[in-house]
């Protein structure tokens, strides 16, 4: 039995289109994903593959969260640059 099959297609919960990039996709579009969102750009909306993926796969939802921490918080136990 699929999702397919069940009705519980996330694609069709979520009400959104566009291919699940998968994880390699998700691996590669990560940091431009991310850097659009901390830059306050609706990345969801520029990368829809990128986003649908993120709410399926916990793994890189993770990865996303901390990518995002980074940019938007530098770790303090670097020196700083300059
Ligand atoms: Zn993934």
């Amino acid at each position: 039995m699929t999702l397919d099959d069940r009705g519980l297609n996330p694609t069709a919960l979520l009400g959104m289109e566009g291919p699940d990039v998968g994880c390699d996709g998700c691996f590669e579009l990560l940091d431009e994903y991310v850097e659009a969102e901390v830059a306050g750009a609706h990345a969801a909306a520029a990368f829809p593959g990128m986003a649908q993926h993120l709410v399926c796969c916990p793994a890189c939802d993770e990865e996303a969260v901390s990518l995002a921490a980074l940019h938007a918080r530098p770790p303090s136990v670097r020196p700083p640059a300059g």
